[in-house]
């Protein structure tokens, strides 16, 4: 069985207690590699690697780092076929959805932010024949990167693009539940060029080795995409330390149904945005709030769409809903589901889990789920789900409509669907949502600010905003006084 490796020091090494954990492929149930359960002897090294290469790569031109960034894009596009299929393997989620979204994105990230920073220019503050002020953006040292299972490489390198295009040495922690695509890029990288010590993956328990890693006092900025209740774990940690913190939680996601929408359009990207990756996606509009006059229909269409997406083999082409992530996992969507039932929910389609027969009849999978019938102020309406599951709710006006979007203590996306521009806009302006889409969904542009308000998160990642976040500003002024 194959026995993933740590990348310390521009090296694939071993973890040096020797001691690993299982590593599962959830459509089959079976454990196929093992994964490095790293500890603090591991960190110190990665930590000194780290530390020894930022001097040098700091100083590095742009360009060159650059270069490096936009090499390693092109070896994940060559990779294509390989990543992919270590995604879908490691996740459970279909190969087509790897090869047209996950691995597509990783090489963007690495290209864009390539680009990125060579474009990024720091601010001048003139005060005429006063003075003179320019601010500095240096790196901020080592950094930590740690990131989920749900979109594995696209967004361990979403992290790891930016902080080492601007000249930081990574200390990486991808999850411990798909550590494969992490592993493979660390190779990507050493074959790239990267200096040794400039990129270093640490795999492991996020308890064990991800909090050895915020704890770190030569860490001095952490971009952490997960849960929230991981997010506030950090923050207890890093705050007291001072350390930057970016963090990227979890999300109740409203998608908002007017009945004068584009309707066909509406009803495919409500279902697309429902079920894409299983419902594994921060994004995901997990609840779907309709105009009355629409609700009868748009329910029954989409229950009836929901009927036919096929749950399969993540290896076949025609498969819509692979495995979920773990068989812990898959117990947390079916107890939630119960969850529902107990509230007074109607489950209107789904509800179980799914026997897929041959290969995978020991994998983890889910029905897609629709259920209604339940107030916002239940869990199922309030609490992350984070799987194949969707509720709906009928609202009046435009008012309840946003009184139901906003009710959770969540604040990461919502999609708008109207053909009325100017309430289109007004929703949008009073959501409370780091993110918002009007008659699309996951349509995403790499430099516009991305992440949550109230427990979704704190700081942006994205373009200029993530480039900010690991860099340090130095404000310089200069008396011009005679
Ligand atoms: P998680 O919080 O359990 O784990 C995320 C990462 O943190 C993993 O690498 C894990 O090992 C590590 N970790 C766990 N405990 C830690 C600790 N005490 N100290 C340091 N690191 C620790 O999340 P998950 O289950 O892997 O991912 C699902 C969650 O991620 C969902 O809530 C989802 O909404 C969220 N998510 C958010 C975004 C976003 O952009 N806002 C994107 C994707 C996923």
């Amino acid at each position: 069985m194959e026995h993933l490796q740590n990348c310390v020091d521009g090296r694939l090494v071993a973890p040096v207690a020797g001691r690993y954990i299982e590593n599962f492929d959830p459509s089959t149930g079976r454990c196929y590699s093992m994964v490095p359960d790293s500890d603090e002897s591991d960190l110190e090294r990665a930590i000194a690697a780290a530390e020894a290469a930022f001097p040098p790569w700091s100083a590095t031109p742009v360009e060159e780092r650059a270069r490096l960034l936009d090499d390693i894009a092109i070896r994940i596009e060559a990779k294509l076929d390989e990543l992919a299929r270590a995604e879908t393997v490691d996740n459970g989620k279909p190969l087509s959805l790897a090869r047209a979204v996950d691995i597509p994105r990783a090489s963007s990230n690495f290209r864009f932010f390539a680009h990125a920073s060579t474009q990024f220019a720091s601010e001048s503050h003139n005060m005429g024949a006063r003075a003179i002020n320019y601010t500095l953006r240096d790196p901020v040292g080592v950094v930590a990167c740690i990131s989920p299972w749900n979109l594995p490489l696209y967004l361990f390198s979403w992290k790891i693009a930016p902080a080492l295009a601007v000249g930081n040495c990574v200390v990486a922690k991808p999850s411990e539940v798909t550590p494969m695509t992490a592993y493979l890029l660390a190779k990507i990288g050493i074959d790239a060029g990267l200096p040794p010590g400039v990129l270093n993956v640490l795999q492991g328990r996020g308890p064990k080795i991800g909090a050895a890693l915020t704890a770190h006092p030569k860490v001095k900025a952490i971009s952490f995409t997960g849960g929230t209740r991981t997010g506030a774990e950090i923050a207890r940690i890093a705050a007291p330390q001072f350390k930057k913190l970016s963090l990227e939680m979890g999300g109740k996601n409203p998608t908002v149904v007017f009945a004068d929408c584009d309707y066909p359009r509406a009803l495919d990207t409500v279902l697309r945005s429902a079920f894409t990756n299983q419902g594994q996606i921060c994004l995901s509009g997990s609840r779907i709030l309709i105009e009355r006059p629409l609700y009868q229909r748009l329910r029954d269409d989409l229950v009836n769409r929901t009927k036919t997406l096929k749950v399969g083999d993540p290896l076949d082409d025609d498969t819509q809903q692979g495995a979920v992530v773990s068989a812990n996992h898959r117990d947390k969507i079916l107890s939630y589901i119960q969850i529902a039932r107990e509230e007074g929910g109607t489950i209107l389609t789904g509800g179980d889990s799914v026997l897929v027969p041959g290969r995978c009849k020991d994998g983890y999978f889910v029905e897609p789920t629709v259920i209604e019938g339940l107030a916002q102020t239940c869990r199922t309406n309030q609490e992350e789900i984070f799987g194949p599951v969707v509720t709906l709710q009928a609202f009046d006006s435009e008012d309840q409509a946003l009184e139901l979007a906003n009710a959770t203590d969540y604040g990461l996306a919502a999609s708008i669907w109207s053909q009325d521009v100017r309430r289109c806009h007004r929703v949008a302006q009073r959501l409370e949502s780091g993110v918002v889409w009007i008659n699309t969904w996951l349509l995403r542009d790499l430099r516009t600010p991305f992440g949550g308000m109230k427990n979704s998160g704190v700081g942006r990642e994205g373009g200029l905003e993530a480039l900010r976040f690991f860099t340090e500003p130095k404000n310089v002024c200069i008396d011009l006084a005679d």
